[in-house]
């Protein structure tokens, strides 16, 4: 089995990708637990020294990691670049695990007790299209460090970044082994990380429907699962905020990476008062995002990864209330500019259902309760803004919103050295932060009596 990619910003046909079979998946995991064993008994400064290195070797390969991004996914260069920094600052940070992974003393009496943090041995990590690179560190990056071996399945559209970033983990010396990618489809390779005794731990990051599969498959092993999953996260501004920032900076807070981002804030709720005024200074700030060709520097906005989704895509807009839309390059690749939508009412598709495109939901309301009840009114919790300048509002408002990750007077992006995870529908555990490599270990205590 293989697969052509497409490039998606010219419609090309590029590199074609041999898939995994199921018993290719089964040597890989074979091998995995082999290389573990010696990985885990290693002293633990030489683990971190390895992981330096690996991030060393992604440092020095950044621009080609980027251009990849370019090619396969249609990242603007800019944010490609980002990823690839990213993905080598998250090493770094975890590099620093493995002497730090403590433990505990716990007082008890007649004699000492403590805890170990042991690794799980295999992990698989399953990674969704929209950041191939950077997700899959979030992964990979802790596991290592705290003592497993990781197997790697990219989704099929994008691969190359995470099969350049396992080659890069072996020309910087981890060993044979310890960290593979398996390109193939998430019915073999991915399942097989479910079903496969060896794999102690999956880490999903995909869509809802599919992280209930995992979930429903994990079960049978009692196997542990992290799942990153959907969104519809709400941007909710207030009468007495910055209006005009909040309309300015609100375009890149769900448009970014063509709106294929779990994190979007594809729910605008505005305060009715200033509803009108949010709209006239949301609409120049709509059309002035750049939508264009991803290898240019200055441009802001690629096309959506793939024909098959820009269909979906464009799905939502059939009796959609469409306010306004920016502009997007004609003739080949897979642009769609940029949309925005006034929701007919909260039942209404757009409002509801992530999309993952560059199409936002503009809805007003009348109180800070409705507010906060508009914005829980989901299966999901990933994100959220809010925007305010009464500082009290701020706190109520960020406490009663159910959701993983949220931010005042700003839309922050996701940071490698905090918590990152969704309440409710997306998803269960968190990634990154100080305690992620905790979540790649079983605690185990041992009691040594002092007679
Ligand atoms: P998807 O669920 O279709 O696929 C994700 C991955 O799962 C792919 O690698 C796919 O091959 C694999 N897969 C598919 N079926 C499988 C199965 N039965 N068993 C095992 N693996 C299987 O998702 P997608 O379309 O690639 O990504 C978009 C989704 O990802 C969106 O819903 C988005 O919100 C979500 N996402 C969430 C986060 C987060 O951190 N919460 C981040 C990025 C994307």
């Amino acid at each position: 089995m293989s697969y052509t990619l497409i490039n998606p910003a010219t419609e090309a046909p590029m590199e074609t990708i041999e898939h995994f079979s199921l018993e290719q998946t089964d040597e890989a995991i074979a091998r995995a637990a082999k290389a573990q064993k010696l990985w885990a008994a290693l002293n633990p400064a030489d683990r971190a020294k390895a992981l330096r290195d690996f991030a060393a070797a992604v440092d020095s390969s950044i621009e080609e990691l980027a251009q990849l991004e370019v090619r396969n996914s249609g990242h603007p260069i800019g944010q490609a670049r980002w990823e690839a920094n990213h993905v080598r600052n998250v090493l770094e940070y975890y590099s620093a695990s493995p002497e730090r992974l403590f433990g505990k003393q716990i007082p008890v009496a007649g004699g000492i007790d403590v805890t170990f943090n042991e690794p799980l041995g295999v992990v698989g990590i399953i990674t969704p299209w929209n950041f191939p690179m950077t997700i899959a560190s979030w992964g990979f990056a802790p596991a290592l460090a705290a003592g497993n071996a990781v197997l790697l399945k990219p989704a099929e559209w994008t691969p190359l970044t995470s099969i350049k970033l396992g080659e890069l983990a072996l020309e910087s010396g981890l060993p044979e082994g310890l960290f593979q990618v398996l390109p193939g489809k998430g019915s073999v390779v991915g399942n097989r990380f479910v079903t496969n005794k060896t794999v102690r731990k999956v880490v999903f990051t995909g869509s809802t429907p599919v992280g209930k599969q995992i979930m429903a498959g994990a079960a049978d092993q009692i196997k542990r699962v992290t799942l990153e999953l959907g969104g519809k996260s709400a941007n909710i501004v207030f009468a007495d905020a910055d209006v005009e920032k909040a309309a300015a900076t609100a375009p890149y807070s769900v448009f970014e990476n063509a709106g294929q981002d779990c994190c979007a804030r594809s729910r605008i709720l505005v305060e009715r008062k200033v509803y009108d005024k949010f709209l006239e200074h949301l609409e120049p700030a709509v059309k002035n995002v750049k939508v264009g060709d991803p290898t240019l520097e200055e441009t802001e906005v690629g096309p959506l990864v793939h024909k098959a989704h820009h269909a979906s895509v464009t799905s939502y807009l059939d009796g959609a209330n469409v306010a306004f839309r920016g502009s997007a390059p004609e003739g080949p690749g897979y642009w769609f500019a940029p949309t925005v939508v006034l929701a007919n009412g909260k039942e209404d598709r757009c409002f509801n259902e992530e999309i993952f495109g560059p199409i936002v939901t503009v809805l007003p309301f009348d109180s800070e309760a409705e507010a906060i009840e508009l914005a829980n009114d989901s299966e999901y919790g990933l994100s959220g803004s809010i925007w305010t300048r009464d500082i009290g509002r701020g706190i109520r408002v960020a406490r009663g919103v159910e959701s993983g990750n949220l931010s005042v007077n700003s839309h922050s992006s996701v940071r490698y050295n905090t918590p990152f995870g969704g309440f409710k529908q997306s998803g269960l555990g968190r990634e990154l932060g100080p305690d992620a490599p905790l979540h790649f270990t079983e605690e185990k205590n041992v009691f040594i009596p002092n007679d």
